[in-house]
């Protein structure tokens, strides 16, 4: 096996995703979490966790001494209001530490770079779905602090022995099929997370952001992707990184389908049997109408297939998560 890959932020949730992901290819991983935010529990015991920030000096060393091959780069703040309440600390979390981990990897030589960003780049799109190459103008902090390391990333990679592969998320979801990981953020705010609190008892409602968006029904439509085909996308784009040191890669992850809010809390309906309470409210500032992939870029750069593009599936997962992590929590208390 061609060398270990470095996962800052694998105690989180998408991260400890991308790990499961690694080992089960058969990669040696080292994770570097601070633990601000994730859990050392949802780090996979296979992995060796070091809890570090990532823009800790010692960083360089560590990349030697483990001989990093790659680092897949998923530490950083995410929530969006928060942005816009405390800029400072995104471009320090996102921006600044991201510049800090790039210069240990150029002192390294790490090789391979795969960093997550984020279809926050795009800000409010002029067409859906949005491709690659569309304007990219960020309508709040979180956006702008992710595209600037973007672009930190071209001039990088043009300048040292390094490609990257910036993966643009759009709405992830689920957990997990086999049980391991999932969405364990406390006071998380996303749609699905917040519909399976309430499905499972630990919120009496769910809040319909907006009814009166120029889309089907009213409501903000998004595309949903399983965790577990975006994790497996990162193994992809390392594999697909390694094989062609000289290109480097933006790529859309999504399904290149939406789904609107009603639309997901009758998933959420189905796959509990229980009408949940949808409390119709105001827009939430910033919110876009519609966000969809065109994913195409990604389908012809690397060998990933979406395997779990299922929004009832997704939404079992995430469902079986919320209900372990339920047990956990009632585990710690009693
Ligand atoms: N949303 C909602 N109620 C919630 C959370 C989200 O109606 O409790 C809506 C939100 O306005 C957006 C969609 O669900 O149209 C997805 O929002 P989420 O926060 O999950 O992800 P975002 O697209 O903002 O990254």
């Amino acid at each position: 096996m061609d060398g270990t890959i470095l996962v800052t932020g694998g105690a989180g949730y998408i991260g400890s995703h991308a790990v499961l992901a690694l080992l089960d290819a058969g990669r040696e991983v080292v994770v570097v979490d601070n633990l601000v935010t994730g859990f050392a529990w949802a780090v996979d015991p296979r992995a060796t966790l070091v809890e570090m920030n990532v823009a800790d000096p010692r960083m360089s060393d560590l990349l030697r001494a483990h001989d990093i091959r790659a680092i897949m780069h998923f530490a950083g703040s995410v929530v969006v209001p928060e942005s816009v309440s405390d800029p400072l600390k995104y471009y320090e979390n996102n921006t600044a530490a991201t510049r800090a981990l790039l210069a240990s990897a150029v002192a390294a030589g790490t090789p391979h770079f795969i960093f997550s960003s984020t279809a926050a780049t795009y800000g409010t799109p002029d067409r859906v779905p949005v491709a690659e190459g569309d304007p990219t103008v960020p309508i709040n902090p979180y956006g702008m602090s992710k595209l600037m390391t973007e672009a930190m990333l071209r001039d990088v990679a043009a300048a040292h022995p390094m490609n990257y592969a910036a993966l643009r998320y759009f709405n992830v979801a689920g957990a997990d099929p086999q049980g391991r990981s999932g969405q364990s953020t406390v006071g998380a705010t996303h749609l699905i997370k917040i519909a399976v609190e309430a499905a499972t008892g630990k919120r009496n409602a769910v809040g319909v952001f907006g009814t009166d968006f120029p889309t089907r029904d009213g409501t903000g439509v998004r595309d949903y992707i399983h965790v577990s085909d975006l994790a497996a996308a990162h193994v992809a784009a390392f594999d697909q990184l390694a094989a062609e040191p000289a290109r480097s890669h933006t790529l859309n992850c999504g399904y290149g389908r939406g789904f609107s809010v009603l639309e997901v809390l009758d998933a959420v309906d189905r796959v509990t049997n229980l009408k949940l309470d949808r409390r119709l409210e105001s827009r939430r500032a910033g919110d876009p109408a519609e966000l969809i992939a065109d994913n195409r870029a990604i389908l012809a750069t690397l060998p990933w297939r979406p395997e779990r593009d299922d929004l009832d599936g997704i939404v079992r997962d995430a469902l079986a998560w919320e209900r372990r992590l339920g047990e956990r929590e009632k585990g710690r208390q009693g």
